[in-house]
């Protein structure tokens, strides 16, 4: 079939409203319209879908499109109907969604030649009435979407699509156009293989995505650090990736929590709640999506800014198609990713209940993610080099390791060291092995192979295997190793390689931090460090005496005790977050915003003039507030005591004994809500016994503590009388 380029841009513009084609497209779209198979591999947002969309409007008959979600489908199908003003092309789907009557619509206009693009889920594509349909169909082509779901070396194999072949062979040869975002070499062998497109025409655009920033953080407080993270880009739009249901609920509810507008997106969801919330993110509503990696698929939303991996994805495809939904405009966006290799053991854990086989591969594809969270080389250069392309710098200067270069040494005796032993074995064995039989670790594979008793076993037992990965990863960068790819991963040794070999020449390789006992056990303490400054302790000492000098003179001057002013925890928490207004100084632990005003002023003043001293940068993002436990209890008591309800008939209505009551509204109180509880305590208490103890609290106590109260008032009070008493005295005066 003919047609110029004239044609296909006017079409371009009628169609779809643009004005060029992106990248290959035009070259894509001509091949297929040859009739020639075609294979495309190309980076998420890099415009596939015209590849096939265009030519099948174009083209005599139908275009079957072979596609995994219903909702991408939906999307797609919505996408061409918009552009169908003159009533050209019409598109349809079919799968097992549709009732009856709609499958009979499709089927009359399939066969009256209407429909000129039929999406198909591979399910549907396997039911013999189907089959039996498009045998009655002119079919222009075949287009696979997503082909990277045949190969199980990919990231969402679906066996379904294993079949396509056969189905295409039934149904009908024509041209097959197959396409992918995420295809490593293997996956791109496995597609052709299972396809049978062999001799397709390959186009391949480059992978690299220039606008997006990669870095890989420590998993230490992480939540804290998406939360600081995300209020240092306010307005901004960004996707949480999570891997569990529970983990998105509940970082989606922190988020809101500290003020993020954000929505959660899983599985789990009913269909309605997840189409609203995709579409508020959409529209802009929330700023911020959380999601387990159900989010995205057929997602265009082009000014996305940040995607944030909470948890470590399972191989690097998933990685990379998650991260390409950032700067699809072609705009700077960040893609931060938190791991620790505590997730990897636990994802590692998850594996264990699948087919032998299937872990093999999963493993492998883990390890693999492992090895690009540990490098120390260019991120985008390992990405890249994953996916089977050469990135021709060494530093990129766009991802955190480029930014913040490692120590390295040279590296050519270790190199050496590494391909003498690759290539003193009769086969080729993987990463990790090689690594731990150098690093000169028995574990069961390498005894198995008797490895333990080559001469070269622990020849590198100065690094760990560790090191020896990395090593034989920057080998890899290099081009002295390669990896096989039909039995994925072994390592070989190259021309290039067995030059460097004899010849060898400077290399870097990065030195590794061997962490003596001590600095573990600081690092340790450090984290401690950090987790008691979240908690309170552990803040600015010289700030923290001032005041506590405040508060002492205050105490003087108003006659009331210190602790009466503000509590311990609350001037620590004051020294760590440093708050210079009412509503800040309100988020110390005990700070109500009647103690807040009472008492506050003279704080913030003195807390405002110190950090303008000393040119101190205010943390207050840092501060996360965590999800209240129990607050329906909570705000139950509460309104409870509002309407003044016997504390009794409160305990019984929620099935709590009357002493874990008391411990709720002492925790309410606590954190500096007021209750008025004299309606029941000028019920309950002899009056002059309620003097009694509220004289001491404000005369005598040197703190709120029950147990001293009980010391200095004796056996004449009741516990139960001082702890109400107590709460009135906290309420009225403390707070
Ligand atoms: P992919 O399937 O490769 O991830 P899509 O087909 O969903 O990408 O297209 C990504 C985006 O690029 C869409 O917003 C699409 O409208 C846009 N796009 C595709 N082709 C062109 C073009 N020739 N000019 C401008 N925008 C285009
Ligand atoms: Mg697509």
């Amino acid at each position: 079939m003919e047609i110029d380029s004239a044609i296909l841009n006017s079409k371009l513009k009628t169609f779809f409203g643009y004005d060029s084609f992106k990248g290959d497209q035009e070259a894509i779209i001509r091949n297929l319209i040859e009739g020639k198979d075609t294979f495309v591999l190309m980076p998420t947002g890099g415009g596939k879908s015209l590849c096939f969309q265009l030519p099948a409007l174009v083209m005599p008959g139908t275009a079957i499109v072979i596609s995994p979600l219903i909702a991408l489908m939906k999307n797609q199908v919505d996408v061409i109907r918009g552009f169908e003003e003159e009533q050209l092309g019409i598109a349809h789907f079919l799968n097992s969604s549709l009732g009856k009557a709609q499958i009979q619509e499709v089927k009359n206009d399939v066969l009256s030649g209407v429909t000129k693009l039929l999406y198909v889920a591979p399910e549907s594509l396997t039911k013999d009435e189907n089959i039996e349909l498009l045998k009655d169909v002119h079919i222009s082509f075949y287009a696979v979407d997503e082909a990277h779901c045949i190969s199980e070396w990919g990231h969402d194999f679906r066996p379904e699509y294993r079949r396509i072949r056969d189905m295409i062979q039934t149904i009908g040869r024509a041209p097959v156009i197959a396409l992918t975002a995420t295809a490593t070499p293997k996956v791109q062998s496995d597609i052709q293989k299972n396809l049978g497109i062999m001799d397709a025409t390959v186009f391949k655009s480059s992978f690299n995505r220039p606008n997006l920033y990669y870095e890989v953080r420590d998993k230490v407080n992480a939540e804290k650090d998406i939360i600081r993270y995300i209020h240092q880009h306010p307005g901004k739009s960004g996707i949480i990736y999570c891997l569990s249901r529970k983990k998105v609920e509940e970082t989606s509810n922190l988020l809101n929590i500290n003020g993020i507008k954000a929505l959660p997106y899983h599985a789990g969801l009913d269909a309605k709640t997840r189409a609203e919330n995709q579409d508020r993110f959409l529209m802009e509503d929330v700023d911020v999506i959380v999601a387990t990696i159900a989010f995205g698929m057929g997602i265009d939303k082009p000014d996305v800014r940040f995607v944030i991996h909470y948890d470590i994805p399972k191989s690097i495809e998933g990685y990379y198609q998650e991260t390409g939904r950032a700067g699809r405009d072609g705009e700077g966006a960040d893609c931060i990713t938190y791991y620790s290799y505590k997730d990897i053991q636990k994802l590692e854990k998850f594996m264990l209940g699948k087919p032998i086989s299937e872990q093999e591969i999963g493993r492998q594809l883990l390890m693999e993610t492992v090895a690009y969270a540990e490098t120390s080389q260019c991120r985008r250069k390992m990405l890249l080099n994953y996916f089977g392309e050469d990135y021709p710098k060494d530093n990129c200067g766009v991802c955190d390791n480029c930014l913040h270069p490692k120590p390295t040494f040279d590296g050519r005796k270790e190199m050496q060291l590494v391909i003498r032993l690759i290539k003193s074995l009769p086969e080729h064995f993987k990463i990790e092995h090689l690594a731990m039989v150098l690093s000169g670790q028995a574990n069961a594979m390498v005894k198995s192979y008797q490895h333990d008793t080559l001469p070269l076993f622990g020849e590198g037992k100065n690094h760990s295997d560790r090191f020896w990965s990395a090593a034989i990863h920057q080998g890899l960068l290099l081009h002295l190793l390669g990896k096989e790819i039909e039995s994925y991963g072994r390592i070989y040794v190259t021309e290039k390689g067995e030059e460097f070999y004899t010849d060898p020449w400077e290399i870097r390789l990065v030195e590794e931090k061997v962490l003596t006992k001590k600095e573990v056990e600081e690092d340790e303490e450090d984290a401690a460090a950090d987790k008691a400054a979240m908690r309170g302790g552990g803040g600015d000492p010289v700030l923290l005496s001032m005041l506590k000098n405040l508060r002492k003179d205050m105490s003087k001057r108003l006659n009331l005790q210190p602790w009466i002013i503000f509590g311990d925890p609350a001037l620590e928490d004051m020294s760590i977050i440093y708050p210079i207004s009412f509503n800040e100084l309100h988020s110390c632990q005990g700070v109500g915003e009647g103690k807040a005003r009472k008492y506050g002023k003279e704080f913030i003043d003195l807390i405002k003039a110190y950090v303008e001293e000393n040119d101190i940068t205010r943390p207050a993002e840092f501060i996360v507030k965590s999800a209240p436990a129990r607050s329906a209890d909570k705000i139950y008591i509460i309104q409870s005591v509002d309407r003044k309800l016997a504390l009794e008939d409160i305990a019984a209505a929620r099935g709590m004994e009357m002493e874990k009551l008391i411990e709720d509204i002492e925790g309410i109180v606590s954190t500096g809500t007021k209750l008025d509880l004299n309606y029941y305590i000028q019920q309950e208490i002899d009056e002059d016994i309620v003097d009694d103890i509220f004289d001491y609290f404000k005369n005598e106590a040197t703190s709120d503590s029950v147990e001293e109260a009980k010391q200095a008032l004796g056996p004449d009070y009741e516990e139960m009388e001082i702890r109400l008493v107590r709460l009135k005295f906290l309420c009225e005066v403390a707070s």
